[in-house]
């Protein structure tokens, strides 16, 4: 991809969104809209439809009717996987399109953005694609005078809420495998990052999936989150966020019709290094990459680096200056390494995080603050904080931001229980060249992903899910199937 080929479409005007309900956009039934305001600059991009009550009602309406008639479960499989395998293809042949109107609303840096956003959804719907007509229901072991058939049934109305850092990749996660199994689905994008996303839902009506089956509401998550999560017509609700929309959504599911609720929640996740890492300064250079890319706004990100005190200073030393060497700055460059904060309200927030940290003992290594303001656009220099000790606000609570707490152990028992000792438990990692304590840190780090000798690495083979308040159920992989599925037993007396 070359910066030419971006450089011509980050001056293209953005058009209106409006909702998609029936196959068509539709625009809020009070009309209302909301600003879309660009990170890089923090100027307006576009409008938008502030969704209604009543407009998330009608988009919920929508896809029942469409699940209900079986204009799409009741497809055969192979007409199934022939539309969403060509989605996977419209997405591909859009990929720089949807990749630089997905930077210009949320700010990731556009090396990253390439692979992470539209490469990595179009690769998750065609896994899920080329899964659906090889999941079999079962027979059961029941005695010789009766048969017992499982069927794998969809649930009916999926209702998805998705956050803003990678939009299309999340977004992926749940529509792939929801669609793939002839649910409909009820989308809703977050505020600061619609654009790419109901982008990529107009290539899914291209490709021929039934108006309805997928509809998408923009707005804001207290209201149209809200109403979905409160419907009494939304079977499942799938969710990827913060904690505190979590716990909400799961009294919504109470105070309604108990859905079920999937949570992909928040992480504090320990990259932990031992003295006897295979390669030290490779080992600094992806610490600083598993905090700072997309400026730290990954839920997978490894904040907490816990060093053994033996190596403390040194490695410490190191991943400041390769911090200090990664370019922060106009996300549309293929030479940034560090884009923008995705609001002026994060960015508030990721400063206030280092003013505590500060306050509660610990010492700025390097950054700590604001920069590019002059560009109008919400940057932040990648932050090192040593000194934070392992029940520190720093080491306790998620930033989501460029902000690294380095906390210092001695020996495998103080690592596991400073690893262990948040309410999270997303990823981890552990380098080493000893292939026990490799498998012990395994084994003994309370997780959902542990790395070793690497952070980050993933595909759609491998489940992605927490533990603890990091959340329940599981992204990515065939596992992911069993959230958009009912089990029914047919017991047949012969
Ligand atoms: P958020 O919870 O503020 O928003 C997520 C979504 O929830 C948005 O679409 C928002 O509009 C909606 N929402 C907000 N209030 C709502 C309500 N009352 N009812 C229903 N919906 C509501 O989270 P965010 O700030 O967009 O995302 C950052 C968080 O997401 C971080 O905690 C991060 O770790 C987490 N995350 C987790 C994963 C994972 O796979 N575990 C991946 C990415 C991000």
């Amino acid at each position: 991809m070359d910066q030419s080929s971006i450089d011509g479409l980050r001056a293209h005007p953005v058009a209106e969104r409006f909702h998609l309900i029936e196959g068509k956009h539709v625009p809020a039934s009070d009309g209302g809209q909301m600003d879309v305001l660009s990170p890089i600059d923090g100027q307006v991009l576009t409008r938008m439809a502030r969704g209604t009550v009543q407009d998330m009602q009608a988009a919920i309406a929508s896809a029942r009717a469409a699940f209900e008639d079986r204009r799409w479960a009741g497809q055969p499989p192979a007409a199934r996987k022939k539309v969403l395998l060509k989605w996977a293809d419209l997405i591909e042949a859009h990929a720089l399109e949807l990749a630089v109107l997905g930077v210009r609303d949320n700010g990731t840096e556009i090396a990253m953005a390439l692979k992470a956003e539209p490469g990595s959804a179009a690769g998750t719907i065609r896994y899920y694609a080329e899964a659906l007509d090889k999941i079999y229901g079962e027979i059961a072991p029941t005695p010789g005078d009766v048969l017992g058939l499982i069927h794998k049934e969809p649930v009916g109305v999926v209702g998805a809420i998705v956050p803003w850092n990678f939009p299309l990749m999340i977004g992926a996660w749940k529509l792939g495998p929801a669609l793939a199994m002839g649910n409909s689905v009820v989308l809703k994008p977050a505020e600061t990052a619609s654009l790419s996303l109901m982008r990529m839902l107009d290539l899914a009506l291209e490709a021929g999936l039934p108006p309805g089956v997928l509809n998408a509401v923009t707005g804001e998550g207290a209201v149209v989150g809200e109403a979905m999560g409160l419907s009494m017509d939304v079977d499942v609700l799938v969710f990827t966020g913060s904690g505190a929309t979590g716990r909400r959504l799961m009294e919504y599911a109470a105070r309604s019709n108990m859905k079920r609720v999937y949570l992909e929640l928040g992480g504090k996740s320990p990259n932990i290094i031992f003295a006897d890492a295979p390669d030290l300064h490779e080992a600094a250079k992806v610490a600083a990459t598993g905090i700072f890319r997309n400026a730290g706004q990954v839920c997978v990100a490894g904040s907490r680096l816990l060093v053994e005190a033996s190596i403390h200073d040194d490695f410490v030393a190191d991943v400041a200056r390769i911090s200090e060497g990664m370019r922060v700055g106009d996300p549309l460059s293929l030479e940034t390494a560090i884009g923008a904060i995705n609001s002026e309200a994060q960015l508030k927030q990721n400063l206030g995080f280092v003013d505590t940290a500060l306050a509660e003992g610990g010492e700025i290594v390097t950054g700590g603050q604001r920069i590019l303001e002059e560009t109008g656009g919400y940057f932040m220099a990648p932050t090192i904080v040593t000194g934070v000790r392992p029940d520190a606000t720093l080491a306790q609570k998620e930033v989501f931001g460029p902000v690294l707490g380095v906390t210092a152990f001695d020996g495998d028992a103080e690592a596991v229980r400073i690893a262990n000792s948040t309410v999270y438990g997303l990823a981890g990692a552990v380098w080493t060249s000893n292939l026990s304590r490799a498998h012990r840190m395994v084994r003994n780090v309370r997780t959902g992903v542990m790395h070793v000798n690497t952070y980050g690495g993933s595909d759609a083979t491998v489940p992605l899910g927490g533990v603890g308040q990091s959340g329940n159920g599981h992204d990515k992989s065939l596992h992911a199937l069993e959230k958009y599925i009912n089990l029914k037993t047919a017991w047949i007396k012969l």
